[in-house]
C-alpha cells in the first residue's frame, strides 16, 4: 500500500542530502556515502624511507626502509617519503573491487612495477587505488611503492595563499585496503544528480519537483529492502533515462587539470605534479574511451619526457589517438600584460614547434584560462601562428562590472579578430556537478546566439584533474530532461559547432581583456619586473649582433648560438608563467627566478662578447666601438669602462676643436657623446654636442637644461616647472610639482601580493621628508645632473640621480630605495598641465588608450593599468611621456600621471620587495604628438643603451657603410632581428606600425641579401596574395603596413 504523503521541500531535501553525506558526524552509520567500501582489511606490511630529496624511483629502490605506521606524522615541508606497500588480499574478496586506500593528507605517486600509475592527494576524492577490478585468486598478492611528497595541492602553508609552514608535518591517517561495493557506488552517483537537479532546477521546476521526489522515493526503496539498492537503482534509472528535446543547449564537457607551472610550490614540484596528475589520467582514459584530456604547456611535457621518460612514452601513444590533446601552443601560459610582443612570439613560436616535433601536431585554439588580464595585441600575435580560437574565463572575476560576453569575437587593436570563449561556469576545475552544468547554461551572456559551451573539470594544481566520479556523473548526464546535454568532447568539436553554426550571430568585443581585479601584479616582486625587461632587451641585443655577425661571417668558424639562445628565452618565458612574473608566487619560486635571469645575464653578456669578437679580424690596431640593436641613428653619452679615454683616430682632432667634448662623471668615470648608425656599429669618437648641458643655481633650486628640455628643480628634488625648449607652456600643474614620491596604504580585501584596491586612492601622502636637499653633481656639458634624497619612514629612504644628458630630450631619474614596509605601495607623481580624457599606454607592439576620468563603472575601474616602456598624456599638439626601464604599473587621474614603483604585500612571500630596489624612470615633455615627438624610440633607447666593445680596428667591418639595417620612417620600429630557426642563411626581421596608422615603409641592409619574403609566425613562406604589400628591389624592400600591423620579412643570404 502506498503512503503518499505531503511533502516539505526543506526536510525531503535535506533527509535526501544527509542520506548520501561524506559527514562523519551526521549519521554515517546509514549514510550511503559511508558503504560504498563494506569491508577493509590492513596492509600486509608497510615500510618507509626518509629520501634526501626529490630523487628518482631508481634511487628511492636502494633506501633503507623501515617499518611505519598508520598515525605516523612525516616532514617538514618539502621533504619526500618513499613507503614500500606490501598487500595480501582476502581470498574470500575473490570476484570483486578492490582499491588501496591511503589518505597521507598531502600529495602522493602510486608507483606499480616501477611505472608511476596515479596521484593520490588527501581529499575525499584522491585517496583510492584500484588494485583489481575483478580479484582473481592469482592477483592476491601485490607490491608498490608510494612516494609522499609534503605538501598539498596548494603548497605548504597553513591558509590558501600565506607562505609556507617549513616545519609543517603530514599524518598518514589512513592505509588499508577495502572492496568497493559497485551498487553502492553507481546509487551514491545517482542520487548526487537527481538530488542537484531537485535543489538547482528550483521550486517552481516541474522536472525539479520531479527529482526531488523521486530521490525520496528511492530512500524509501532503499530503507524498505533492508539496504538492498536494486529497486532503488531502478527508480533512478527511469528517471535519468527520460531524454531532452532537440533544441537543449550542449555542454562540451573536456577533461582539464589547470597546473600552475610554479605558485605556492617551487618549479620543482611542479614536475612531480605534472607526473601524478598525468599518470591518473591515462590510468582513466583506459576505462572511459570517450574521455579526452586537453593539457597545455610545452614546457610540462618537456619536464615529463625528462623525469618520466616511461610516462612520457605512454603520453605520447595517447596524443596521436588524438585523447591527450596538447592545447595553447604556448611554452606555458604566460602572464597576458607584461611579456614584451616578442616573448609573446616566442611563447607561442617555442611552444608550438615543440609539439609539432613531438607528436606532430599544432594546437588550434590559445589556452590561457588564469592570467590576470589580456593584451589588445594578443588576437594579431595568436594569427601570426594560425591560432584563431581563444579560451580563457578570468574575466569573470571582474570586481566592478560584469562582462557581456561568452562567445563573442575579440578583435585587437589592429583588428584581428578570433573566436573566443569563456566557459560560463566561470571556472576551470569543475567538478561536474549538476549545479555547474546548469551554470554554464544559465550564466551563457550569449543565449539564443550560440547554444552551445565549453565546460572544463578536473581538479587543478596536484588535484590529479578528472576522477572516476566526475566522468561517471557526465556520462549519467548526458542527456537527462531538464538538464543540457552533456557531450565529452575536445575544444576543437567545440569550436568546430560554434564555427559551423552560430559564427554570424556573435558580437564583437574590441580592444584588450582587462580584468578588474590583480592589479597590483604589475608591480608585486619589483626584482623580477626589472630582470624581465632587462633579459628582454639582452636576449634582444644578442640575436641582433650575433645575426649580423653570422652574415658577416668575418670570423668563419663564428656560428649562431642557436642552442643556447633557445635554452636562455627558455628561461625567460618559463619565467613569465602567470604566477611568477606577475609576483604571486612564494619566495622559493623567485629565488629559481632570479637564478635563471643571472643565468640569462651572464651567457648573453658572454655570447654579446662572441658575436663582437667574431666581428673583428685578429689584426690592427683595437678600438672601441659602440653598437646600436635599433633601428633608427643614435646620439647619446656613454660612459666608458672605468680608467679609459677614448682612443679613437678622431680622437685628438676632435679634442683640438672641442676641449670640452670629455667629461668626467660623479663616479669619477669618463663619459664621451657618441653616434651610432641606425642597426650598426661604429668607432667611439666624442661628438660636439649640439645641445649641450649644464645645471645652474636658480632662485631656490637648480635649472638643468640643453637645447631640447629645460627643468626647474627645488631643492626637494621635486620639478616645479617642465619645458620644451622654444616653447612657454610649463608642461607641470602650476600647483603641484613633479616627481613626487606618494605612498599609499595597501591592504587588499584578500589576494595580498595580486590586488591594490581602488580605495588605496584615498590614503595618498606624500613622501616630503628630505635626507639631503638636492646638489648639483654634475654641471655639463655632456651631462647634467643633481643628487637628492628622502625618508619614507624610519626603516625606508630613497636616493636618487637627476640627470639630463647633451642632446637627450628627457630628464632622467635613476633611483635606489631602501624598502622595509608593510602593505604600503610607492608611487611617483608627475601632476601635468595636460587636458586630455584619456592616456596612452605602450603595449606589445603598439598602444592604446584608457580613461583618465570616472564617468562609468568600467572607466572608474580601470584606476591601476599596465603600461610598458612608456606613457603619454597629450592634448593637441603638446603632451608629457613618462618613460621607465622596469616597471608596468600606471595610472593617469585627469591630469596626475603615476608611475607605480613598489609594493609590500606580505602573502604569499612574506618578504616579498623588501630590501634595495633599483629603476630608471624619465619625463619628456614634447611639442607634437608623441608619435612625432618620437617618445617611442626614446622609450627603446632608455631601456636599450648602446653596447660598447673591442674590435681591431682598419677593419671592414668599421669601414661598412652605414647601417646593416635601416627603415626610412620612424612610423615602423624594427623590433626584432633573428636567425632563421630552420635556415642557417636566412635572418628573420619582425616590424611593427608603431603610430597606430597606414603607411609604406622601406627597409635598406646593406648586408648581401638574396631574396626577401614575407613569413608567418611560424617563419614560413605566405601565400603571394599576402606577399602583395612587399616589394623587393636590390637591398631595399617596401612594405604597405596597416595600424599596428606586425610584419616578420625572410631575408635570404
Ligand atoms: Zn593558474
Amino acid at each position: 500500500m502506498d503512503h503518499v504523503v505531503l511533502k516539505n521541500r526543506r526536510t525531503t531535501l535535506e533527509r535526501c542530502e544527509k542520506f548520501i553525506s561524506d559527514e562523519l558526524s551526521f549519521f554515517s552509520d546509514v549514510s550511503l556515502y559511508w558503504k560504498i567500501y563494506p569491508e577493509k582489511s590492513p596492509l600486509k606490511s608497510l615500510t618507509h624511507y626518509s629520501a634526501p630529496g626529490r630523487i628518482t624511483y631508481d634511487e628511492a629502490l636502494k633506501g633503507v626502509y623501515k617499518p611505519a605506521k598508520v598515525g605516523e606524522s612525516f616532514g617538514p615541508a618539502w621533504s619526500t617519503h618513499w613507503f614500500r606497500v606490501q598487500i595480501e588480499i582476502p581470498a574470500k574478496w575473490e570476484g570483486k573491487e578492490v582499491h588501496l586506500l591511503w589518505n597521507s593528507h598531502s600529495e602522493a605517486l602510486v608507483w606499480q612495477k616501477s611505472k608511476a600509475v596515479a596521484g593520490l592527494s588527501g581529499d575525499k576524492d584522491r585517496i583510492s587505488f584500484t588494485l583489481t577490478k575483478h580479484l582473481k585468486a592469482k592477483e592476491r598478492s601485490h607490491e608498490l611503492y608510494i612516494e609522499m611528497a609534503c605538501n598539498t595541492l596548494f603548497g605548504a602553508g597553513d591558509s590558501l595563499i600565506g607562505p609556507p609552514d617549513p616545519k609543517k608535518h603530514f599524518t598518514l591517517s589512513q592505509a588499508e585496503i577495502a572492496v568497493r561495493d559497485n551498487q553502492a557506488f553507481q546509487l551514491y552517483l545517482d542520487f548526487e544528480i537527481i538530488i542537484g537537479m531537485a535543489k538547482h532546477l528550483g521550486e517552481n521546476n516541474e522536472r525539479g519537483n520531479e527529482a526531488m521526489l523521486t530521490a525520496n522515493r528511492m530512500v524509501n526503496q532503499v530503507v524498505a529492502n533492508g539496504g538492498s539498492y536494486e529497486n532503488a537503482l531502478k527508480i533512478s534509472k527511469a528517471f535519468l533515462t527520460q531524454k531532452n528535446g532537440e533544441s537543449q543547449h550542449v555542454v562540451y564537457a573536456v577533461g582539464h587539470c589547470h597546473i600552475d607551472t610554479a605558485w605556492l610550490w617551487p618549479y620543482a614540484e611542479t614536475i612531480r605534479k605534472c607526473a601524478r596528475s598525468w599518470s591518473t589520467t591515462l590510468t582513466l582514459m583506459k576505462e572511459y574511451p570517450d574521455f579526452i584530456f586537453a593539457c597545455s604547456q610545452a614546457q610540462q611535457y618537456e619536464w615529463v619526457k625528462e623525469h618520466y621518460p616511461g610516462l612520457y612514452t605512454e603520453i605520447s601513444k595517447m596524443v596521436k589517438t588524438g585523447r591527450f590533446l596538447p592545447v595553447g601552443g604556448c611554452w606555458v601560459e604566460m602572464d597576458g600584460n607584461m611579456p614584451s610582443g616578442e616573448a609573446f612570439v616566442r611563447q607561442f613560436l617555442y611552444g608550438q614547434r615543440y609539439f609539432q616535433q613531438e607528436f606532430n601536431f599544432r594546437c588550434k585554439e590559445f589556452w590561457l584560462p588564469d592570467t590576470f588580464g589580456y593584451s589588445g595585441q594578443l588576437p594579431q600575435i595568436m594569427k601570426l601562428f594560425g591560432l584563431d580560437r581563444f579560451l580563457t574565463q578570468k574575466i569573470s572575476w571582474n570586481l566592478i562590472n560584469k562582462f557581456p560576453h561568452n562567445t563573442f569575437w575579440w578583435e585587437g587593436i589592429d583588428g584581428s579578430r578570433v573566436l573566443t570563449h569563456f566557459p560560463p561556469g566561470d571556472c576551470y576545475t569543475m567538478k561536474a556537478q549538476v549545479e555547474e552544468i546548469l551554470k554554464t547554461r544559465d550564466n551563457h551572456g550569449d543565449k539564443g546566439r550560440s547554444a552551445k559551451t565549453m565546460f572544463l573539470f578536473g581538479h587543478g594544481d596536484g588535484g590529479q584533474g578528472p576522477s572516476e566520479e566526475m566522468l561517471e556523473r557526465l556520462i549519467k548526464m548526458k542527456d537527462v530532461d531538464g538538464t543540457p546535454k552533456v557531450k565529452l568532447g575536445s575544444p576543437d568539436e567545440y569550436f568546430s559547432a560554434v564555427e559551423a553554426s552560430d559564427l554570424q550571430n556573435l558580437c564583437t568585443w574590441t580592444g584588450e581583456l582587462y580584468l578588474e581585479m590583480h592589479n597590483g601584479t604589475y608591480t608585486s616582486q619589483a626584482q623580477t619586473k626589472y630582470y624581465n625587461r632587462k633579459c628582454e632587451f639582452w636576449l634582444h641585443d644578442v640575436e641582433t649582433m650575433a645575426s649580423i655577425a653570422v652574415i658577416l661571417a668575418v670570423q668563419k668558424s663564428y656560428e649562431y648560438p642557436s642552442a643556447e639562445l633557445l635554452r636562455l628565452w627558455k628561461l625567460l618565458l618559463l619565467n613569465q608563467f602567470h604566477d611568477v612574473l606577475p609576483g604571486s608566487s612564494i619566495a622559493e619560486v623567485y629565488e629559481d627566478a632570479v637564478r635563471y635571469y643571472k643565468d640569462i645575464e651572464e651567457s648573453s653578456h658572454n655570447l654579446m662578447s662572441e658575436a663582437i669578437a667574431a666581428l673583428s679580424k685578429s689584426k690592427g690596431e683595437e678600438a672601441r666601438v659602440v653598437f646600436n640593436t635599433q633601428g633608427w641613428e643614435r646620439r647619446e653619452v656613454i660612459t666608458l669602462p672605468s680608467g679609459e679615454m677614448p682612443t679613437s683616430p678622431a680622437k685628438k682632432k676632435a679634442r683640438r676643436e672641442t676641449p670640452n667634448v670629455v667629461q668626467t662623471d660623479c663616479n669619477g668615470n669618463t663619459i664621451v657623446l657618441v653616434s651610432a648608425p641606425s642597426c650598426g656599429l661604429a668607432p667611439v669618437q666624442p661628438c660636439t654636442p649640439v645641445n649641450p648641458a649644464s645645471a645652474s643655481k636658480q632662485a631656490g633650486g637648480f635649472c638643468l637644461k640643453n637645447g631640447l628640455v629645460e627643468a626647474l628643480i627645488n631643492k626637494s628634488g621635486h620639478i616645479t616647472e617642465l619645458y620644451v625648449r622654444g616653447s612657454k607652456r610649463n608642461a607641470l600643474s602650476a600647483d603641484h610639482p613633479g616627481n613626487v614620491f606618494v605612498i599609499y596604504d595597501d591592504v587588499p580585501l584578500f589576494w595580498d601580493a595580486w590586488d591594490v584596491m581602488h580605495y588605496h586612492l584615498e590614503t595618498r601622502k606624500a613622501v616630503d621628508k628630505l635626507v639631503k636637499p638636492a646638489t648639483v653633481v654634475e654641471s655639463g656639458p655632456l651631462r647634467a645632473a643633481l643628487q637628492v634624497s628622502w625618508k619614507i619612514s624610519d626603516k625606508s629612504s630613497i636616493k636618487q640621480t637627476i640627470s639630463l644628458d647633451a642632446d637627450c630630450p628627457f630628464v632622467k631619474f635613476e633611483t635606489q630605495v631602501e624598502w622595509h614596509e608593510s602593505h604600503k605601495f610607492l608611487k611617483v607623481e608627475f601632476p601635468t598641465s595636460v587636458k586630455c580624457d584619456n592616456a596612452t599606454y605602450d603595449i606589445q607592439f603598439g598602444h592604446l588608450q584608457r580613461p583618465t576620468h570616472n564617468n562609468t563603472s568600467w572607466d572608474m575601474a580601470k584606476f591601476e593599468v599596465c603600461s610598458h616602456k612608456w606613457a603619454d598624456l597629450s592634448e593637441y599638439d603638446f603632451g608629457v611621456s613618462i618613460l621607465n626601464d622596469s616597471k608596468y604599473g600606471f595610472s593617469t587621474a585627469r591630469n596626475v600621471m603615476r608611475l607605480s614603483l613598489l609594493k609590500a604585500p606580505k602573502a604569499p612571500d612574506a618578504d616579498a620587495d623588501m630590501g634595495t630596489q633599483r629603476f630608471t624612470y624619465a619625463v619628456m615633455p614634447h611639442t607634437g604628438s608623441f608619435q612625432s615627438a618620437g617618445v617611442i624610440q626614446q622609450s627603446y633607447n632608455l631601456n636599450c643603451p648602446l653596447t660598447q666593445g673591442l674590435i681591431h680596428s682598419g677593419d671592414s667591418v668599421l669601414t661598412h657603410p652605414g647601417a646593416f639595417f635601416k627603415i626610412d620612417t620612424q612610423q615602423v620600429v624594427l623590433d626584432t632581428i633573428k636567425r632563421a630557426e630552420d635556415n642557417e642563411k636566412a635572418l628573420v626581421l619582425r616590424m611593427f606600425e608603431a603610430f597606430g596608422g597606414t603607411t609604406t615603409a622601406t627597409l635598406h641592409t646593406n648586408l648581401p641579401v638574396k631574396e626577401v619574403t614575407r613569413c608567418d609566425g611560424y617563419e614560413e613562406a605566405m601565400t603571394d596574395e599576402e606577399n602583395d604589400i612587399l616589394q623587393v628591389s636590390g637591398n631595399t624592400a617596401t612594405i604597405t603596413f596597416s595600424p599596428f600591423q606586425i610584419i616578420s620579412l625572410m631575408l635570404k643570404f
